[in-house]
């Protein structure tokens, strides 16, 4: 009976030993993992950077605002005398006649 519970003992002291070696393998493949993702972003980052410029970057870092918000924003432009947003290429004010 001492024998059998000291066996018990040895094998569960063995099952622990082998549960943190793999949790430790764990640990290790996410963080590699990781590592791996990280450089991938940072090279896809370097490369639009590379490719499109600054306002490209801000695109991909940015997740709030979507890029067509900002260019439908880009190509309008406000009426300096009553306010209406009117298109860029416009010459005058579509509300008021004004120069813009
Ligand atoms: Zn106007």
């Amino acid at each position: 009976m001492v024998l059998l519970l000291g066996a018990l003992g040895v094998a569960w002291f063995v099952l622990r030993i082998l549960a943190g070696k793999a949790d430790e393998r764990r640990r290790q493949a996410r963080e590699e993992r990781m590592a791996a993702l990280y450089e991938e972003r940072e090279r896809l980052l370097a490369e639009s950077h590379a490719a499109e410029g600054p306002s490209s970057i801000a695109a991909v870092v940015s997740d709030a605002d979507p890029p067509s918000v900002a260019a439908r924003e880009i190509v309008k432009v406000r009426c300096r005398a009553c306010g209406a947003l009117e298109d860029e290429k416009a010459t005058v004010c579509g509300k008021c006649g004004a120069e813009l």
